[in-house]
């Protein structure tokens, strides 16, 4: 500080910043500390919610960022502007995402001022295993943010008429052993995601299912 400058003050009332990311792309940054629980940024300051499977919500999910919600909405960000959306995956996050209501970034374990906000993506895809490379940096990275579902892992399922999921050890035992991560990290949500996609894979089609392992 040089005598008789003004000195802007460092102060704002945004408690995140939006700048360039080690891991990827812009990510979002704290500017003070957060406690779990505290909510962070908005998932986008403006977003709005449609039918899920209006044309629209169907368009928008190409994106990957819409957020599936209660009674079968999607919550579409508005990404002219900065937010919560622009969150990176990490295979040890921070924050998670909460759809209920406004779409939002929640804390979850305690964030520094100057750390990333990250978030777990959850995503599962199909026979594309590489998809999607992950630089999180955490020491448990999984390499990955994808977790991947082959062929070979369907042909170890069968959905029952319930549409529930009945596995053979085989697929039960690999499956085990991220399910024992997705709780490490408390996200076994994603088990879900996971179901259901084996259910659209053995079925062929969208569906809803109740988790199954
Ligand atoms: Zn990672």
């Amino acid at each position: 500080m040089s005598k008789g400058r003004r000195v802007k003050p460092m102060f704002s009332l945004s408690p995140a910043l939006f700048r360039e990311s080690a891991i990827a792309g812009r990510g979002v940054f704290a500017r003070r500390r957060f406690e779990p629980g505290d909510v962070v940024v908005p998932y986008a300051p403006r977003q709005r919610r449609v039918d899920a499977r209006s044309p629209e919500a169907l368009a928008a999910a190409e994106t990957k960022l819409t957020l599936l919600s209660e009674e079968r909405t999607v919550i579409i960000p508005d990404t002219s502007v900065p937010g919560g959306w622009l969150c990176n995956h990490s295979c040890d996050p921070n924050s998670a995402i909460f759809s209920d209501g406004e779409g939002r970034i929640q804390c979850t374990r305690a964030i520094s001022p100057g750390e990333e906000v990250t978030i777990f993506y959850g995503w599962v895809s199909h026979n594309e295993p590489g998809r999607d490379p992950c630089r999180c940096g955490a020491a448990g990275c999984r390499g990955f943010i994808n977790f991947d579902l082959s062929d070979e892992d369907a042909s170890h399922a069968r959905v029952r008429p319930d549409n529930t999921v009945e596995m053979d050890d085989v697929l039960r035992g690999r499956l085990a052993e991220y399910g024992r991560f997705l709780h490490s990290i408390g996200q076994e949500q994603v088990k879900e995601a996971i179901a259901a996609t084996l259910v659209r894979i053995k079925l062929r089609k969208p569906g809803s299912v109740v988790c199954a392992f």
